[in-house]
């Protein structure tokens, strides 16, 4: 088994460097209140800021960002938006993690106790398989009106993700993992990744493994989502499976994603929508992003951060009940920061 060497870069006399990277709706003001958060607890984090213009015809920023990403090891990031139309430009947030190879995505959906829902008591972790799949941007009009994309499954990232989620089980208590995918359709490539991931249950005789076609899934997640524990899936597959859980739980405004390779990590919030209709409206709800920032934390090893800041945001959301309207309060994003800045170290 492959270890996986997730040891953070750049730390000089006990901080740490980590790449920043707004992006665009929400995402400044939300960065904006880490920074505010992060001084006011002493956090040892110095944020290297890359802002990438999206309206750039050439990829000049990404690549630096990708840079001192590789640099830090660790980066915290909005959405970044694609302006340009050209075909040729993909997306910039794909590109980032494909380039970094980052070929897991982690979502951890656990229900805040504060925030009102029609199930309770729902903890999910969600692996997806991040760097191929319906993502591999490779699109083209064969002829005038018939328009190909490419659907990439290797074995070899089937079987990385599969082993990085049996390996995340193991390590984190879990019972069972299931794989979600079309194989009845997509019989070669979903079939791959499925078959993977069988032969891989197989090393885990400790953890239950199961299967369970994506439409089926999006059913059974809305109707009985107590079921699942790990998820394991393709792309696409898991971004859609991520919308629909962190809709189960409350919204965009809440969960963080993690999305690790074999030399770096990148934090941001889980559903990576831009929310660029309510930015700059103090309403945009700060969590996803702090819990994003908390995730860096202890991957970086400040556990001590890690917690007061973790124990600070649980009162404000699930005992004070600070709340902003997309979780069915009356604060503004700003009293939100500010009820958890007042609640560190009083929890
Ligand atoms: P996309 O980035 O895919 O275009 P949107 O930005 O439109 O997605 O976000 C989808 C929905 O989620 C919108 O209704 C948006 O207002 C909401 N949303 C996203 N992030 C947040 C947040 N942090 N707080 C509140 N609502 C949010
Ligand atoms: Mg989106």
């Amino acid at each position: 088994i492959r270890k996986q060497q997730l040891i953070p870069k750049a730390h000089y006399g006990g901080r740490h460097a980590v790449t920043m990277l707004p992006g665009g709706g929400i995402g400044p003001e939300c960065m904006g209140y880490v920074r505010d958060i992060f001084r006011y607890i002493g956090a040892p984090v110095d944020f290297e800021v890359v802002d990438i213009d999206p309206t750039m015809d050439n990829d000049d920023d990404v690549q630096y960002a990708i840079t001192t990403i590789k640099r830090n090891g660790v980066g915290l990031k909005g959405n970044i938006e694609t302006k340009s139309e050209a075909a040729y430009v993909t997306s910039r947030n794909v590109a980032l993690r494909n380039e970094l190879d980052m070929y897991a995505y982690v979502l951890h959906c656990k229900s805040f106790i504060g925030v009102p829902t029609r199930h309770k008591d729902i903890d999910i972790h969600i692996i997806r398989q991040n760097t191929e799949g319906e993502y591999a941007m490779l699109e083209h009009e064969s002829v005038r009106g018939v328009v190909e994309s490419m659907k990439v499954v290797t074995a070899s990232n089937s079987e990385r993700v599969a082993r990085f989620a049996f390996e995340f089980a193991k390590k984190n208590g879990r019972k069972k993992v299931t794989t979600v995918h079309k194989a009845n359709i997509m019989k070669l490539s979903d079939g791959l990744f499925l078959e993977t991931s069988r032969r891989m249950a197989e090393e885990y005789p400790e953890i239950e493994h199961n299967d369970m076609i994506i439409d089926n899934c999006c059913m059974q997640l809305v109707a009985k989502p107590h079921q699942f524990d790990v998820m394991l899936m393709t792309n696409l597959y898991g971004s859609i499976v991520s919308n629909v859980v962190c809709g189960l739980l409350g919204g965009a405004g809440l969960l963080s994603g993690r999305n690790y390779g074999d030399h770096y990590a990148v934090f941001e919030p889980g559903t990576r929508n831009t929310g660029t209709a309510i930015a700059g409206k103090n309403i945009a709800n700060p969590i996803a992003m702090i819990n994003a920032s908390i995730d860096m934390l202890e991957h970086l090893g400040h556990h001590f951060h890690a917690g007061l800041l973790r124990r600070a945001v649980n009162k404000t959301v699930n005992i004070d009940r600070v709340l902003t309207p997309d979780v069915g309060g009356s604060n503004s994003s700003s009293e939100v920061v500010d009820s958890i800045i007042g609640n560190i170290g009083k929890s």
